[in-house]
């Protein structure tokens, strides 16, 4: 797990400056930049995919299983993915563009203390062949 802390203060995201990371595609290693307050603004949470039944709990566990920060919790009976402080999980897919092989950048967000927000890089995962 990676778990660098990438936003750390009372602020939201859609006022946050680009947060550009670098992180190594799991298969082949070659290294991507990667804005990542853009990402977590333009993908849903694991919760939100879960509502609308766009992810499985099966895909969770096996996230979970690869990054154990991560904690599998239910909501209503609806799966989804805490990240290691506590705070929704999202994933982003990417394709590498060295191997082309596919893989999810996780990242968790959200109020960590009344009016303090983090962002936190949890990790990247290879897609699983299916
Ligand atoms: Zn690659």
């Amino acid at each position: 797990m990676d778990g660098r802390r990438l936003v750390d203060g009372p602020d939201d995201l859609d006022r946050l400056d680009p947060v550009v990371v670098e992180v190594a595609c799991p298969s082949c290693g070659v290294v991507r930049s990667t804005d990542v307050v853009h990402l977590a603004r333009s993908i849903p949470s694991t919760f939100a995919a879960a509502l609308d039944r766009s992810i499985d709990p099966e895909r969770l566990g096996r996230l979970v299983d690869r990054l154990p920060g991560l904690s599998l919790e239910y909501f209503d009976g609806v799966a989804h993915l805490r990240g290691s402080t506590g705070l929704t999980v999202y994933l982003a897919p990417v394709t590498c563009v060295a191997c082309g092989s596919g893989s999810d950048i996780v990242v968790s967000w959200g109020e960590f203390q009344p009016g303090r927000w983090q962002l936190t890089l949890e990790g990247v995962v290879c897609h699983e062949a299916s």
